[in-house]
C-alpha cells in the first residue's frame, strides 16, 4: 500500500531524512521507533503531502505521491489531484486539532460534508458509528472543551476514519494525554489494528509497539537503522543504537 524508495528530505542545509526505503503491506501495522528528531514526524508528513520531497519516491496504492508520470516525463500533481490523494489518507497527531466550535460528532462529519459532498444524514449515521467505535457514543454533542483529552483525541481517530482512508497515519498520539488517559486512546487503535486497518505509527509505547505491531522500524538521524518483527527488534535488536534506545525508553 506504502512503498518509499530512497526517500531524502532537507531543510534548508539540514538533511533529515538521507535515503528512507520502507514498504508497507495491506492490513499491516508499522511501528515506528525512534528518539526525537530522528525524522519520523516528517517522514509520515511527506506521505501525506504535508511537505514536499528533495529526493525519492513515495507510492501510497500504486500511485506516485505529488508527482506523475505523463508522456515520458514527470510532472507535479495538481492541487485538486493533491487534495484527492491525501484524502485517501488518515491521519492523527500529537495535538488533537479538533474544531474547538463544533461538537464531537460536527467535528467527525465535517470532512465527508464539506470535502466528499456527501448528504448530512447519512453522514451523520456514519458519525455515530464511529463515535460509538471509539466508545463516545454519549458525547457526540460535547464540544472538544468539554471532553478529556484521551476522549479529543479519539474523535480525532473517529474524524480521520470518516473520510473512509485506505491508511491511518499516527503521530505520537498518546504522547500530550495524561498517563491515565494513554490506554483508552491505545484501546482504540488496538481495535483499529485487529480490524485489518493498515497503519503506520510514531510511538514510543513499547509495550502497543509489541502487542500489535506486524514490524517495528527503528529510525535514527534520518536512515532506517533495522526493522523487523517486534520481538526481534525489541528484546533482540541487532545494532547497537537501537539497544542505546530502548535502554533509555524502558
Ligand atoms: P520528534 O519525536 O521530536 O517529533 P521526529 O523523529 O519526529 O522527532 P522530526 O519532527 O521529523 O523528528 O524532525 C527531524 C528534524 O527536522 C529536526 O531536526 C527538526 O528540527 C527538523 N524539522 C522538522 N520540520 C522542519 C521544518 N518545517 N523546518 C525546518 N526544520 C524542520
Amino acid at each position: 500500500l506504502v512503498r518509499a524508495v530512497n526517500v531524502t528530505k532537507s531543510f534548508g542545509s539540514n538533511e533529515v531524512l538521507k535515503g528512507i526505503d520502507l514498504t508497507v503491506d495491506p492490513g499491516e501495522v508499522v511501528c515506528l521507533l525512534g528518539p526525537s528528531g530522528s525524522g519520523k514526524t516528517t517522514f509520515l508528513r511527506l506521505i501525506n503531502q504535508m511537505e514536499t520531497l528533495t529526493g525519492g519516491r513515495i507510492w501510497v496504492g500504486g500511485e506516485l505521491v505529488g508527482i506523475e508520470e505523463r508522456g515520458g516525463r514527470l510532472h507535479m500533481r495538481t492541487d485538486a489531484d493533491i487534495a484527492r490523494q491525501r484524502s485517501r489518507i488518515g491521519m492523527v497527531f500529537q495535538r488533537f486539532n479538533l474544531f474547538p466550535h463544533m461538537t464531537a460528532i460536527e467535528n467527525v462529519m465535517e470532512a465527508p460534508v464539506q470535502v466528499k459532498r456527501l448528504p448530512k444524514a447519512t453522514v451523520r449515521q456514519e458519525a455515530e458509528r464511529l463515535l460509538d467505535l471509539v466508545g463516545l457514543a454519549d458525547r457526540a454533542g460535547f464540544y472538544p472543551s468539554q471532553l478529556s483529552g484521551g476522549q479529543q483525541q479519539r474523535v480525532a481517530i473517529a474524524r480521520a476514519l470518516a473520510m473512509k482512508p485506505e491508511l491511518m497515519l499516527f503521530d505520537e498520539p498518546t504522547s500530550a494525554l495524561d498517563p491515565e488517559l494513554v490506554g483508552e486512546v491505545l484501546g482504540v487503535m488496538r481495535r483499529l489494528a485487529e480490524e485489518g486497518t493498515t497503519m503506520i505509527v510514531v510511538t514510543h509505547e513499547m509495550s502497543f509497539a509489541r502487542g500489535v505491531a506486524d514490524r517495528v522500524v527503528f529510525m535514527d538521524q534520518g536512515v532506517v537503522v533495522e526493522e523487523g518483527p517486534p520481538d526481534a527488534v525489541l528484546l533482540h535488536p541487532r545494532e547497537e543504537r537501537t539497544r542505546t534506545f530502548l535502554q533509555r525508553v524502558k
